[in-house]
């Protein structure tokens, strides 16, 4: 491992660890030497398996990050379970699919809070510990739809778009204080998320027409961008949105 990408001696939390991308990102940050906190309302047994695999330390932590005060409370069970956290990975997210006109008070809310009012408390939370260390790095799981509108997901195209908001004003307060905020914007990654997708061959086949890569994104190609945003090869990096989307964007 180049030292520039090295994480050995760190501690990576990652929310939705237990499969999907968080459980790929939590893995590829082992593989470069972080120790893993998992966060999943789920089994994260899998992910356990993969990081020690990879010859580090994992602690699970069950938790359902839709409950109000979860965030804070998970922060804190990380610290006293490794006694620091470097790196937050705020990767937790769900999805609705519905046309706007449908959607009830309650879809609205459980989408906007999971995807954007908890990755906010749990990066203030992270803040606080960063800022008295001087140094940290948050890294948001963004979306394509943190650029366009979608079709029939408007909640969570509007938590994603906001995500991307809150990335850059978060690495505007928090860049001098040491600590970098960050985003990877996911192109169509194979995943739980988007299963109806691809099980649906003709927006599956529209959606392949459209990336230039030719193909859907594994969890696995998430790796490299996770361990940029995480390691010292990014210290000078504040407020960026790195699409990791086969050339989706470019197109
Ligand atoms: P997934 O459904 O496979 O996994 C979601 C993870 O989040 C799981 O570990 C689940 O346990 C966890 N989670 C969900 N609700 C939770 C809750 N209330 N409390 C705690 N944990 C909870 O999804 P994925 O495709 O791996 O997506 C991960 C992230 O990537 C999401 O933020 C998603 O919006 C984003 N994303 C996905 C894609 C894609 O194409 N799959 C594209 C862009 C962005």
């Amino acid at each position: 491992m180049h030292q520039l990408f090295d994480l050995t001696g760190q501690v990576a939390l990652v929310t939705g660890a237990s499969r999907g991308i968080g459980q790929a990102i939590a893995v590829g940050l082992a593989e470069a030497g972080a120790t893993i906190v998992g966060v999943a309302r789920s089994d994260q047994s899998e992910t356990a398996r993969q990081v020690q695999a990879a010859g580090q330390r994992f602690e699970g932590i069950e938790a359902d990050l839709s409950q109000p005060s979860t965030a804070e409370q998970v922060f804190d069970e990380a610290l006293a379970r490794t006694g620091r956290v470097d790196i937050l990975v705020n990767n937790a997210g769900i999805i609705r699919r519905k046309p706007a006109i449908d959607v009830t008070d309650e879809e609205w809310d459980e989408v906007l809070h999971l995807n954007l009012t908890q990755v906010f408390r749990l990066s203030r939370r992270a803040a606080h510990h960063f800022r008295a260390r001087g140094r940290g790095k948050i890294i948001m799981i963004a979306s394509l739809l943190s650029f366009q509108g979608g079709i029939l997901v408007p909640a969570y195209t509007a938590s994603k778009s906001g995500l991307l908001g809150l990335t850059r004003a978060l690495a505007n307060e928090w860049a001098p204080l040491g600590i970098n905020v960050n985003a990877i914007a996911p192109g169509y990654v194979a995943s739980d998320l988007t299963q109806p997708l691809q099980d649906d061959p003709e927006r599956n086949r529209s959606i392949l027409e459209r990336i230039p890569a030719g193909r859907w994104a594994k969890p696995e190609d998430l790796k490299g961008a996770a361990v940029f945003l995480a390691s010292a090869a990014s210290d000078y990096v504040h407020g960026a949105v790195l699409p990791v989307d086969g050339g989706w964007l470019a197109r």
